[in-house]
């Protein structure tokens, strides 16, 4: 494992500020500024994009693939189909930690800013759920109060600012075969549509994340797509993606830039999300316990 050491001057300067935010906090204590990842990572990030035929299209086939992908497959790096269409794949590894923490971690988070912050505190801003009080619903298991609650996050990406709507849903809505899900182990879910803030029902984007145990741990497998791509076309209103992106200044140049700072972004919070979880947990898995099974 090695320290990432790419921060863009606004990422050093969010620190500075969430380490203000947090301090006198019960949060404070888990500030990490020293994130650690696997150098094989690190390196093939910083090779340039994948080759096209490293990357997978979100078809609902290829989607069921990743279930059980061949020995020796790529795991790691980005890069821009047809669309234009930015897109990112990692597979992190979470020793210590279970899928029923990362449950707990992704409605617990979400009930307060702060708690977003600790997650990757040089980019993470704030975090808004559509419905905090379903979040918090003790008689409501994680997905009743997970699925369909908008989330607004204000993040950096990289050196500039990016806000979107996540619209997490049951990963059968994506596409993956429940069957296919069971097979391959998968416990929970954090998947879901992007949207651009205040364009409801308007898919520009979809992102997968997926856990399982592995020895010693969890596994999380992850997947973005941003763009215009064809095999988003049936998702709600991805139609009006194309005019909305361009009118962003998302042409296939800033798609691969945006998608490079994605893949660092990833790389950074996960792993740092994979050293300190199974330590809050601890802390405040208690006095917040999990969602009813
Ligand atoms: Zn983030």
């Amino acid at each position: 494992m090695i320290p990432v050491t790419y921060y863009p001057l606004s990422m050093q300067k969010q620190l500075v500020k969430a380490k203000a935010t947090l301090a006198d906090s019960p949060y404070s204590p888990f500030v990490n500024e020293r994130v650690l990842v696997p150098e094989n990572h690190a390196l093939k990030i910083q090779k340039g994009p994948l080759a096209p035929d490293a990357a997978i299209v979100p078809s609902i086939k290829a989607l069921n693939e990743i279930l059980d992908l061949p020995p020796g497959t790529e795991r790691v790096g980005y890069t821009v189909l047809e669309g234009p269409t930015l897109y990112v794949q990692s597979h992190v590894q979470f020793p210590g930690s279970t899928p029923e923490m990362f449950k707990w971690w992704f409605w617990w988070e979400a009930l307060d800013s702060r708690r977003y912050m600790i997650w990757f505190p040089h980019s993470h801003i704030s975090l808004e759920a559509e419905d905090p009080v379903r979040l918090a619903d003790p008689t409501k298991t994680f997905e009743e109060r997970f699925y369909e609650n908008r989330q607004h996050v204000v993040e950096l990406m990289g050196p500039d600012l990016f806000e979107s709507v996540i619209r997490f849903t049951d990963p059968t809505v994506l596409g993956f075969d429940l069957a296919k899900l069971k097979k391959a182990g998968i416990e929970g879910s954090a998947s879901g549509l992007l949207e651009v803030p205040g364009l409801r029902d308007v898919t520009v984007g979809v992102m997968v994340h997926l856990v399982r145990s592995i020895p010693g741990g969890m596994e999380l497998i992850s997947r973005y797509w941003l763009g215009s791509h064809p095999e988003l076309a049936r998702f709600p209103g991805a139609n009006k993606a194309p005019e909305i992106l361009a009118g962003a200044g998302m042409n296939a140049e800033k798609m691969e830039q945006v998608a490079y700072e994605l893949a660092v972004h990833d790389m950074t919070e996960w792993h740092n999300l994979a050293s300190i979880l199974p330590k809050v947990y601890e802390r405040f898995g208690t006095e917040a316990p999990p969602a009813k099974p």
